[in-house]
């Protein structure tokens, strides 16, 4: 059995109960079987594979806090610091009931090779808690963040381990995380990215990661021929991620047609109104019901389909596993010509390689939404000199950071006779930095 199928085997049967890990690991360890094969005797002898499986370590706890009725409720609390061989762990925090140990593994694994990717010294980590921020009052997500924060404050610091936002955690629970933070601490330290202006935060974050997408996207059409003007973009998803896209896209040129939340998604052929978009999800935090109550020409459906629309490119940008092999044939069915994510491993296995061997050219979540971590990093930067940049300064870095992440992934994947695959370039490019510097820092 080869190296890569026995670490396989074995992280299958250790954790069995977490189907996400289990996919982000085999579909990291099955791009990376050239470059193991080339190092074999060396990476085993060193168990790397084991090591770069296994976080450093994973906090569990309990998050109790009081209701707007006076009921105590307790959720639970995650952090995962998955791996610090090349910079402090960062990652964000998700909010959202569905999260468990299984889902904030997947995606601390993925950070590692995402953030590696940056070309910025961080390492990875991930945490989030089960609790739903939705339908709860300023006062209720106050209360939770503070509670969070009392325990997770012990693991976290501006030279350890850097949280941020993600699926449900937006500026206003950094807020009050910071807030409790500084509070227990007494320091003022760039502890947390994704902070408001008046106190540390930077310039574009908000839009960096929906825009990083877009600047990747249209690298990579420019080197196949094309260009993003009059592009049709079908986008899912109506938060952080979905919403900037939307916008950058829509500047560059193409009409994005569709948007989805988890109760149902927009089909407006005029194109979005990003503005009206921002005002429903952003101000009022309300359904999706209400942008199309606003638009005449847009249609409204309940549950999933956005996939079905016609399009030249598909931007997934809500969650894990929303895009399948039944959305990918209908893509491919369609004329879609490039896939590039913006939520993290939005499309599942069989999708993706049915993309690939349907010629669409396809861009997974760790190399094409890795501009909203890179940004964060330009934020923990500011933090250190105690200065800010300018909203064109931090935008001219992101663009820098997502062209040059295209060309090491496409690099990284002509090196290893895979062109044109973007997934095993990025899974390659993101490892090699990592494995070089644990190999460098002996066994730890
Ligand atoms: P938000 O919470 O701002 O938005 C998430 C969007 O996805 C909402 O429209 C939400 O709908 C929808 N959604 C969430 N869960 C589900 C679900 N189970 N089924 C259907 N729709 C769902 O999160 P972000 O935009 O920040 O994050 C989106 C994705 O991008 C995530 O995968 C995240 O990990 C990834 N990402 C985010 C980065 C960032 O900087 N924000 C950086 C890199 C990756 P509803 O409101 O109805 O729940």
């Amino acid at each position: 059995m080869s190296y890569v199928d026995e670490v396989l085997a074995r992280v299958k049967e250790k954790n069995a109960s977490e189907p996400e890990f289990l996919q982000a690991v085999e579909e990291v360890l099955e791009s990376l079987r050239p470059v193991i094969e080339a190092h074999e005797e060396q990476y085993k002898k060193e168990a790397l594979l084991e090591r770069l499986t296994e976080p450093d370590r994973q906090m569990k706890f309990r998050v109790p806090w009081v209701d707007d009725k006076g009921q105590v409720r307790v959720n639970t609390g995650y952090r995962v610091q998955f791996n610090n061989s090349i910079g402090p762990y960062k990652g964000g925090l998700r909010l959202h009931p569905s999260v468990n140990i299984g889902i904030i593994k997947f995606l601390g694994f993925e950070q590692v090779f995402k953030n590696s990717l940056t070309g910025l010294p961080i390492g990875g980590g991930k945490g989030g808690s089960d609790f739903d921020p939705k339908g709860k009052s300023d006062r209720e997500v106050m209360a939770f963040c503070q509670s969070f924060i009392t325990e997770l404050y012990k693991y976290i610091g501006a030279d350890v381990d850097v949280p941020a936002g993600d699926i449900g955690t937006g500026a206003r629970e950094i807020g009050y995380m910071y807030g409790q933070y500084k509070r227990i601490t007494g320091l003022y330290e760039g502890v947390l990215t994704g902070k408001g202006l008046t106190y540390g935060g930077s310039l574009a974050r908000t839009e960096a990661t929906g825009y990083g997408l877009l600047y990747i996207t249209r690298e990579m059409l420019k080197c196949h021929g094309m260009d993003m003007k009059d592009k049709i973009c079908c986008v899912s998803g109506s938060g952080n991620v979905a919403i900037y896209a939307t916008e950058k896209a829509q500047q560059m040129g193409a009409k994005v047609v569709t948007v989805s939340d988890s109760a149902g998604w927009v089909y407006d052929p005029e194109g979005i109104d990003v503005e009206l978009l921002k005002e429903v999800k952003e101000v009022k935090r309300a359904r999706l019901t209400e942008y199309a109550a606003a638009r005449p020409g847009a249609q409204y459906h309940e549950g999933r389909g956005v996939w079905q629309i016609k399009c030249d490119i598909a931007l997934p940008c809500a969650t894990q596993n929303e895009l399948h092999l039944d959305d990918a044939k209908l893509l491919v069915e369609n004329g879609c010509k490039a896939v590039c994510e913006g939520a993290n491993m939005p499309t599942t296995l069989d999708a993706t390689k049915y993309l690939q061997d349907n010629g669409v050219l396809f861009i997974c979540g760790k190399a094409s939404n890795a501009g909203g971590v890179a940004t964060s990093a330009l934020e923990m930067s500011q933090n250190s000199e105690r200065m800010s940049w300018t909203f064109e300064q931090v935008d001219q870095k992101l663009e820098q950071i997502m062209i040059d992440i295209y060309h090491n992934i496409d690099d990284a994947a002509k090196r290893y006779g895979m062109e044109g695959n973007y997934v095993a370039g990025a899974n390659i490019a993101g490892f090699e930095k990592v494995a070089n510097a644990m190999l460098a820092q002996g066994v730890c």
